[in-house]
């Protein structure tokens, strides 16, 4: 006998519990299933990474109502200085040249990871089942069905108008549906780490070009920085295996001594980079969003971001069917959705792949082009606002949340 619900959200990782929480109040039934524990340190959303949150983002989860458990451990960006390792481009990006107390914030992982999950917790109408897997998924004319699988072996069948698959870049609700996917392996890993510097940061981050790939400091609490720095994969591995000594005097040789020395460095971490691409948003009664929609170089810090503009914008095509007798799961509300968030896709995925490409490219003449595309981007007022206009999460037609406007 299958358990019947409105919406299954497939995956309780940064995306699909922030679509829970946005949901939630427009009185949905939900149930979200997570392979692993809730929030535990198991689950590899929450795990030792930090994340930018835009200024658009940060909007998005102000309206949901949880930026107020957020901000305490949220460290604002006021400056962001991109440079080309050994080359004379830069640029300075100030937040309140644009208007903006900040660029971002930067948070921790594990911090909203339960600040999401407790605000899923106080809903009566939101149910969480985990440790579970989605196992396979049937489609009927009016609902889905998907089935589960427990740890102990046992099974069961949810029912729903809406699935949501939320789980991650690799997806398997993705495939099960049959939706294809493309995708481009960089040949780079990220290495993460929290590091401490003799200099304070000052609320500034820095992206660093070098030949070997994107480095990136960002302003932390506790005066540390959160490092991405990308690299080969056997470089990576080597860099793992260092001495926290080896691996400061590298790290200082790469970023140079603009937060003077850097001292310390804690649990280091490293992750393959691919670009993946669903080749479709939505399958009859399901619908794609977060990394399992398109996951992302994190050069300039835009893949959750682009999947919480997922969360505000289904919610708000969400909210529009409440009392209008319109199909949650229904074929128009899919349409609407691929084609809202068609342009925000292709322009964020273009963004950071020809970043990327641009920057590893060790070719004289392409590194000619990004030193005066540097340049340009510091003496072009236009280019940069729009620059900022699309990195911050605030461009093109905007959902309501974004806008910090309730959903109805
Ligand atoms: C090094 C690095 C740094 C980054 N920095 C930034 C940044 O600064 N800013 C930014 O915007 N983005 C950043 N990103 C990208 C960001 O981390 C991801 O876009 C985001 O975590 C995606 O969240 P998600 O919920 O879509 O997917 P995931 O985090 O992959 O979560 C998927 C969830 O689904 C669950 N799941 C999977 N399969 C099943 C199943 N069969 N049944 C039930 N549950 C299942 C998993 O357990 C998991 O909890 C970074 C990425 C990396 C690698």
């Amino acid at each position: 006998m299958a358990r019947s619900t409105d919406i299954i959200i497939v995956g309780g990782g940064m995306v699909g519990a922030s679509l829970a929480a946005a949901v939630a109040p427009l009185g949905f039934s939900v149930i979200v299933v997570e392979a692993w524990p809730p929030a535990s340190s198991a689950q590899p959303s929450y795990d030792d990474r930090a994340t930018a949150v835009a200024n658009g983002s940060q909007r998005i989860f102000e309206a949901m109502g949880c930026w107020e458990a957020l901000r305490a451990e949220a460290t604002p960006i006021r400056r962001i200085h991109v440079s080309d390792r050994g080359r004379f481009g830069f640029t300075r990006i100030n937040a309140a040249d644009h208007d903006l107390d900040a660029l971002g914030y930067v948070i921790e992982n594990r911090v909203i990871g339960p600040v999401l999950w407790q605000q899923i917790a106080a809903c009566d109408n939101v149910d969480t089942l985990c440790p579970a897997r989605v196992s396979g998924i049937e489609i009927h004319g009016e609902y889905a069905e998907v089935e589960l699988s427990g740890e102990d072996g046992s099974s069961q069948t949810l029912r729903a108008a809406l699935v949501v698959a939320a789980d991650g870049a690799q997806s398997p609700l993705r495939r099960m549906a049959g939706i294809d996917s493309e995708t481009h392996d960089y040949g780079q890993s990220a290495v993460i780490a929290n590091v401490s510097t003799s200099q304070p940061h000052e609320n500034e981050a820095f992206e660093r070009f070098t030949d070997h790939g994107p480095l990136a400091m960002l302003p932390m609490s506790s005066q540390r920085c959160s490092l991405v720095w990308t690299m080969a994969p056997e470089a990576a591995e080597q860099l793992l295996g260092n001495s926290d000594d080896a691996f400061l005097a590298g790290l200082q040789q790469a970023f140079g001594f603009r937060l003077g020395r850097i001292q310390r460095v804690g649990k280091r971490h490293a992750y393959p980079l691919r670009l993946v691409r669903a080749l479709a948003q939505s399958a009859p009664r399901l619908i794609l969003v977060g990394n399992a929609a398109h996951s992302l170089h994190p050069v300039a810090g835009q893949g959750f971001n682009l999947g919480l503009r997922d969360v505000a914008v289904l919610a708000e095509l969400l909210a529009g069917t409440r009392g209008n007798d319109i199909d949650p799961g229904g074929d128009d509300l899919r349409d609407a959705y691929a084609q809202w968030r068609a342009q925000d896709h292709a322009r964020v995925i273009r963004l950071t792949d020809s970043l990327v490409r641009l920057f590893t490219n060790p070719l004289l003449p392409v590194k000619a082009v990004r030193a005066l595309g540097l340049l340009g981007l510091d003496l072009l007022p236009v280019a940069k606002a729009g620059f900022v206009r699309q990195t911050t999460g605030r461009a093109g037609r905007l959902p309501r949340l974004a806008r910090g406007l309730p959903l109805s």
